[in-house]
């Protein structure tokens, strides 16, 4: 689950983490009664969309009065804003966060995440941050700092020492980064998070450390035991299909190809994307219906794959274990009754029931080309993509 900047920083603050002053807006009017209860006569207005990218957007403007709050709020709010980091999607802009604006000297990157590689809990940091990190990262990867934290020891107060210098801090901003590090180890542990990043990590032109942005990921798998966390999803910012997959428990991931799937297991889905890749497709989506799927969410998830009108092909892989195929197919059959289907449908069935799953499609009268494997599933959904082309 991702996060708003603004919810970010309060789950920084609830860890001891100093952020600026910041109140959240829905309205022009609301954002200029925020900036005059900030000290100062600066403010930004900052686009609150799960992306970043912003600024490059003209989603994070700098404000000297509150009448160019109230024009800057104006203007963001109620339309979409695309980044490059929004993956193509426009994201709406419900809210704005009117936050103190400081003078920068130089911007930090600092980010934590679970590095599977090491398997540990991981810092990176870069002197060089700001919105041109990826460039950092790409061309100069020795500006970039690792850390692993042993597991059992933590994170240990002489490592966010050892940070401060290679980041070329001096003693005092060392010690404000070593409060900062430790509090975003003990809430990325105590949330289960996956991500948090801090771009910039900005050092002020009074020589404080300031944490002017900020990025959370969290587990989904954990949200269970986070109902603080689930408060705060925004599902205006997550892609509707997958919204729609999660409320029937479907593990879905909208793609950018045209090859719709629909397989069960995660391990299978993967391969099955794959393997359409390397028969020259692209697949539309991740989907795995579960071990356990009904007829109800075989119908829910053949749907969801038929909702995009970039699919040209759907590939269906099934291999029968606790599933049964004939199961399978009844949700194939009411899915298509019920919704229609203009596109070719390749369908390989092996395992449980299988003789079961094949009768019933073959009675069904639909159009459905039969695939014997996987390999001959995913060539003959890359054909009829190119047919229907
Ligand atoms: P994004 O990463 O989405 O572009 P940021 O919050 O990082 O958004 O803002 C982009 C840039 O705007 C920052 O790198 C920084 O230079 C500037 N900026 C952000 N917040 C402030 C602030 N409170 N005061 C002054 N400048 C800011
Ligand atoms: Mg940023």
């Amino acid at each position: 689950m991702n996060f708003h900047e603004y919810q970010a920083k309060q789950l920084f603050a609830d860890y001891g983490i100093a952020v600026p002053a910041g109140r959240v807006a829905r309205s022009p009017e609301e954002a200029v009664d925020a900036a005059k209860a900030i000290p100062g006569d600066l403010w930004v207005v900052k686009a609150q969309i799960h992306a970043g990218g912003r600024g490059k957007a003209g989603g994070v403007k700098l404000a000297k009065t509150l009448d160019e709050v109230r024009e800057y709020a104006k203007a963001m709010l109620g339309t979409k804003m695309e980044t490059y980091q929004s993956a193509g999607v426009a994201l709406p802009i419900d809210s704005v966060l009117i936050s103190e604006g400081t003078d920068i000297d130089k911007e930090l990157y600092l980010s934590v995440l679970v590095d599977r590689g090491t398997q540990s809990i991981t810092f990176i940091a870069s002197s060089e941050g700001g919105v041109d990190i990826e460039q950092v990262a790409a061309e100069t990867p020795e500006k970039i700092q690792t850390l692993n934290v042993n597991y059992v020891q933590g994170l240990q107060p002489y490592q966010t020492r050892e940070m401060g210098f290679a980041l070329g801090l001096d003693a005092k901003q060392t010690g404000q980064l070593g409060k900062i590090m430790l509090g975003l180890f003990k809430l990325f542990n105590e949330k289960d998070l996956a991500l948090v990043e801090l771009n910039p990590l900005a050092v002020l032109t009074n020589g404080n450390l300031a944490v002017l942005d900020g990025k959370v990921n969290s587990d989904d798998n954990a949200s269970f035991r986070h109902a603080d966390l689930v408060a705060m999803r925004d599902i205006r910012q997550e892609d509707e299909t997958e919204v729609a997959a999660s409320q029937h428990d479907l593990n879905y991931v909208t793609m950018d190809g045209n090859i719709g799937c629909m397989v069960n297991g995660a391990g299978l889905a993967m391969a099955t994307m794959d393997v359409i890749k390397l028969n020259g497709g692209e697949p539309a989506n991740f989907l795995d219906v579960g071990g356990g799927a009904t007829k109800e969410r075989v119908t829910e998830a053949f749907k969801l794959i038929l909702s995009s009108d970039k699919v040209k092909a759907i590939f269906v892989n099934i291999f029968g274990g606790i599933v049964r195929n004939d199961v399978i197919a009844e949700g194939i059959i009411a899915a298509v009754k019920d919704v229609g289907v203009k596109v070719p449908v390749i369908v390989r069935l092996e395992g449980t029931k299988v003789e079961e799953g094949k009768k019933l499609l073959k009675e069904s009268g639909l159009a459905i080309i039969a695939a014997d494997d996987i390999n001959d599933g995913a060539r003959k959904a890359v054909e009829a993509v190119k047919q229907a082309a």
